[in-house]
Order: C-alpha cells, then sequence, then structure tokens
C-alpha cells in the first residue's frame, strides 16, 4: 500500500483532490507546490482503512478502462480507442449558437450537462472553473441550472481538483453527472465500487480527449509575457469564444492580452505537462459514457472556425444521451466519421497510447513504483510496435526515472 507522499513522489498525483475527500479536510490538505501543481499533504496520520481506499480508487495507483458490463453488443473494441459505438462517432457541435460559440470547441460537454440537467435526469454536475477570485486556477463547481454550466464552459488546462469536495456532493443525495478529465472519470468510476452513494447517484461520466494537464507556471508565464502580476487578473480564458479562441487575460485595471493557440500550444515540449500525464495509459476517456475532443486533421487547428468537436459514446448510458440530445435538438451532428478519423484529429494520443507499456517497464526497471493498468491494452498495442520502438521508450524512461525527471520532489505549499 501506498502513501500519500509515495503516490506524489513517485510522479503518480495528478491532483484530483480526492484523496482530500474521503479522508476529509482535517487530514489531507491540497496545497499548491512550487512546481505549480496542486498536491495534496497528509497533515495528521491516516487509518490503514482510508490508506486502503484511496489506493483503491486514486488515478496514480489504478488505472482501469470501461466496465465490460456498460459496453453495448455493438460497440466496436479498437486497439487505440477502445470501445466506440460507431453509429455515435461523429462531427457535432452545441446546436445553441451561444454554447457552441463559448465552448472549447463545439461546446459538446457543455450541452451534454445542460440537457442532463433541462431533463431531469441529474440535479447537479460537477465540473470545474476558473476560480472566481484567482482566474488563473480552477476550482471544482457543482452547477444546478443550465445557465451555471455555461459558465463553467471551457477547458482548464492547469491543475483542477475536481474531487476535492465530492464527500458534499455525495451527501446531498441527489443524482449527479461529472464532466472531467479521463483520469478524473476513472477514479469516479472506482469510488462508485468502493462507496455506495457514489454508485447510486452517479448517472454520466463525460469527458474530453487529453493531452494533458499543464502546471500553473504555464499560465502564470503568460502573464509574465505581458508583465501582469496574478492579484491584478480579473479573466484567464485558455480557450473558447470561438474555436479554438485565443488565450485572453483581462485585469481589473482594464487592460487585456490575448496569444494565439499556436503560441500558446504549438511547441509540444513547451506544454508543461505533469509527470503523471506522460505514462498516462488513459488519456482518451475510456472509462467514460461520452467522449468529446477537437477534430483538427494532424492535431492542430490551421485558423479559427465556428466550432466542432469529434464525439462518440462507449456506453449503454452514452449512446442513450448522445441519441436524445440530438433528438431533442441540443446537438447537431454535422456527419459521420470513422474511427481511422480519431488518429488523424489526434496523433499525439495514437503516440502515447502505444508507448505507454514500455514507458511503465522504463519506470519499473528504474525501480519506480507503477499504477496497476486493467483492460486498456496496453501490452497488446505494444505487442504491435517494432521492437526497438518499445526499447527506445523503455531506455527513455529509464533515463528520466533516474535524472528524477519521472517523480516530484515531496509536496509543499506556495501562496
Ligand atoms: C487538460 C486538458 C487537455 C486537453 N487535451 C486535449 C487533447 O489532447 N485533444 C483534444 O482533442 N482535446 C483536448 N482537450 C479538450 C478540448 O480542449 C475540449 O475541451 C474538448 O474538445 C471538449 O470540447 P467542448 O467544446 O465539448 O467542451 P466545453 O463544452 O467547453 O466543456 C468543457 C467542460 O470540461 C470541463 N473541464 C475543463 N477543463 C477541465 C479540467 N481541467 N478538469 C476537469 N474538467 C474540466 C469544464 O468544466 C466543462 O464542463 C483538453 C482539455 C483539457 C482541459
Ligand atoms: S491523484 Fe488524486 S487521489 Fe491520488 S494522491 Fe493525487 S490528489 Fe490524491
Ligand atoms: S494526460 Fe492522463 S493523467 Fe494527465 S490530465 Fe490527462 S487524463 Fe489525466
Amino acid at each position: 500500500m501506498l502513501s500519500i507522499d509515495d503516490i506524489v513522489a513517485g510522479g503518480l498525483c495528478i491532483g484530483c483532490g480526492l484523496c482530500k475527500s474521503i479522508a476529509g479536510a482535517e487530514r489531507i490538505r491540497m496545497v499548491m507546490t512550487p512546481e505549480g501543481r496542486e498536491r495534496p499533504v497528509a497533515v495528521e496520520p491516516l487509518s490503514r482503512e482510508v490508506l486502503a481506499t484511496i489506493n483503491a480508487v486514486c488515478p496514480g495507483t489504478q488505472i482501469e478502462g470501461a466496465d465490460p458490463k456498460a459496453i453495448p453488443d455493438d460497440a466496436e473494441t479498437d486497439l487505440i480507442w477502445g470501445p466506440v459505438i460507431p453509429s455515435t462517432l461523429t462531427i457535432a457541435h452545441a446546436s445553441d449558437p451561444v454554447v457552441r460559440h463559448r465552448g472549447a470547441a463545439g461546446g459538446v460537454l457543455t450541452a451534454l450537462g445542460q440537457y442532463l440537467l433541462r431533463s431531469g435526469e441529474v440535479e447537479l454536475v460537477l465540473h470545474v472553473k476558473a476560480r472566481p477570485d484567482a482566474p488563473v486556477r480552477s476550482v471544482a463547481t457543482v452547477s444546478e441550472t443550465p445557465e451555471a454550466v455555461l459558465d463553467a464552459a471551457t477547458s482548464r488546462y492547469g491543475p483542477a481538483a475536481v474531487f476535492e469536495d465530492l464527500e458534499s456532493v455525495l451527501a446531498r443525495g441527489r443524482p449527479f453527472a461529472v464532466i472531467a478529465k479521463p483520469c478524473d472519470i476513472g477514479a469516479m468510476r472506482r469510488m462508485a465500487e468502493v462507496d455506495k452513494r457514489a454508485r447510486e447517484l452517479l448517472r454520466y461520466g463525460l469527458t474530453l480527449a487529453c493531452g494533458g494537464a499543464s502546471d500553473l507556471i504555464k499560465s502564470l508565464d503568460v502573464l509574465k509575457r505581458f508583465h501582469v502580476v496574478e492579484k491584478d487578473v480579473s479573466l484567464f480564458r485558455y480557450r473558447g469564444y470561438g474555436n479554438p479562441g485565443p488565450t485572453r487575460v483581462e485585469t481589473t485595471g482594464g487592460r487585456s492580452f490575448e496569444l494565439s493557440y499556436e503560441d500558446m500550444w504549438g511547441n509540444e515540449s513547451g506544454w508543461r505537462i505533469q509527470p503523471r500525464c506522460k505514462i498516462c495509459p488513459d488519456a482518451i476517456g475510456e472509462a467514460a459514457d461520452v467522449v468529446s475532443s477537437d477534430c483538427w486533421p494532424g492535431g492542430a487547428p490551421e485558423g479559427e472556425d465556428d466550432g466542432f468537436n469529434a464525439v462518440f459514446a462507449r456506453t449503454r448510458a452514452g449512446v442513450s444521451l448522445f441519441e436524445r440530445a440530438v433528438t431533442s435538438g441540443a446537438l447537431t451532428v454535422v456527419r459521420s466519421i470513422g474511427i481511422r478519423d480519431m488518429d488523424l484529429f489526434q496523433p499525439h494520443q495514437v503516440r502515447k497510447k502505444r508507448a505507454v507499456w514500455a514507458r511503465l517497464q522504463g519506470m519499473r526497471e528504474a525501480g519506480m513504483v507503477v499504477p496497476a493498468v486493467e483492460r486498456l491494452r496496453i501490452a497488446d498495442l505494444a505487442a504491435t510496435n517494432e521492437e526497438s520502438e518499445n526499447e527506445r521508450e523503455k531506455h527513455g524512461a529509464v533515463t528520466r526515472a533516474r535524472a528524477g525527471r519521472l517523480g516530484e520532489p515531496p509536496a509543499v505549499a506556495v501562496g
């Protein structure tokens, strides 16, 4: 069994906050580290029972694919993309032009969250938004109205502890959906296995394809570039208001600055993604009901467009939601696509999924702890690689692990 410090030092923590919710705020505190990551610190000893629960659900220790019982017979399981229901594999967007414009891409996740509230199927949507008092940072939010879901639209690329106070959501006893990153949705599914309330109340897990969560430093560097100090920021939007839309900073003094998507994310080596993301066996949401991603051929936008997502459902619940959202007019489908189109839209996901097994071998060889990975086909995928590719990935991981680049310093707080 791993301690909280072991998980963090092993580079396995993504800062979801679930351990804090399980142990209680009096035992675990989330801190912002000097590296710009939200990390848990145990301020009181944890009982064996609490630590065992955390080890069973933490997305740093356990990573699992879809529950086979949730997958309908007409799903096809692709070696890269996992279970996908072909009839739902489409280019789509939110029908409401405001949602489409303000959403990260086509606003599909926001439209689905709003649809679920309007239909009464869920009463709460748990997701994240910019922190009102510090908009460079992100905070978990529980939306009870379609307007609130819209307020939290678009991507928050930096740290975002969506489950920091999951306990209070469960305590309300009301049906809910989670919109979050793939690792978060996986953790939520495991939580449903150990917590009866989560099992009964969680109705949907909706996710995005995820290139990795960046360190807060990435966002603070944007401020530096414009000579803005964080306390003066009144708005920090990574994208949206267009597809992709600019990264926009506004200050309380009325100044505003914009960076293009290309400037912000054009160079993959400058993404500053967290260590856990570099070995992520599921950045494509295999435990989710519906996945919504960007759909730029080659993986990068050539300019602005009206807003489109590549969308697919994986589960019975997901296909039913997708179909009802289309029929009710919440979503507009532009055209059907094939699964190889997803490779074209997400080349970095394909590269990572193929490399992960060898990277984990390398970490193991360097004496690091690795997460338990199940139902994600990473060994099968590695078997389709050239032996030399696997060796290169493994050797790279051994080298990075020995240089300390796959682990993290112990979590200490800064401001
Ligand atoms: C860290 C990160 C990495 C990404 N990498 C890729 C990628 O590699 N490929 C790709 O196609 N797309 C990626 N995206 C997703 C992309 O930016 C769009 O969010 C996605 O296409 C969904 O678009 P949408 O218009 O349906 O979303 P919207 O309708 O704008 O809805 C987004 C929803 O996601 C929630 N959310 C946003 N950020 C977070 C977060 N950090 N944690 C939890 N919930 C969050 C919001 O609360 C909102 O409900 C990434 C997003 C994030 C946050
Ligand atoms: S990944 Fe989440 S549950 Fe695991 S240690 Fe980090 S904050 Fe806690
Ligand atoms: S790459 Fe994986 S671990 Fe990192 S934020 Fe995305 S889903 Fe989570």
